[in-house]
């Protein structure tokens, strides 16, 4: 499991800033810490996906979810750790979240839509938890396959 923050070090805050670069360049709308290799408890995300909208960049540092709303909302999701694969999962339609920003500043905010799902998704990455922990086993079990034979076509080249 990820490591809390005490402090948002210089070197925290470039990790955030290339997390976000690649983050962009994938293209995704979140990233967390430990999908880098680094066992902190913070994530990247920029849930704008309209084009020419203005991007909306932020970095939490140990977010915590402070309530979750009862309705449930459906998206198909994928994940930067599991390329190429989709599937809907359920998670609540509404969740609040407090964190710190990258100047120690203490935010608490609901998110909603997308933002709601990549918010969740992203927190769960900092428990090593993935998107296909939520799935049915044989859909689980698919993708899983998938993703071996995937990194050992990859070990082979
Ligand atoms: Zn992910």
């Amino acid at each position: 499991m990820a490591k809390p923050i005490g402090e948002v070090s210089k070197e925290l805050r470039k990790l955030a800033d290339d997390m976000l670069e690649t983050m962009y360049h994938a293209p995704g709308i979140g990233l967390a810490a430990p999908q880098v290799g680094v066992l902190k408890r913070f994530f990247v995300m920029d849930c704008v996906k309209k084009e020419g909208a203005a991007p909306q960049p932020m970095a939490l540092f140990n977010p915590e979810v402070t309530w979750v709303s009862e309705e449930m909302n459906t998206y198909e999701e994928g994940c930067l750790s599991i390329p190429e694969q989709y599937a809907d999962v359920e998670r609540p339609a509404e969740a609040r979240v407090r964190w710190m920003d990258v100047d120690g500043k203490t935010h608490e905010e609901q998110f909603d839509g997308l933002w709601a799902t990549c918010v969740q998704h992203e927190i769960d990455h900092l428990d090593g938890k993935l998107f296909i922990d939520y799935l049915k086993p044989l859909k689980r079990q698919m993708i899983t396959r998938k993703m071996v034979k995937l990194k050992r076509e990859m070990a082979r080249e």
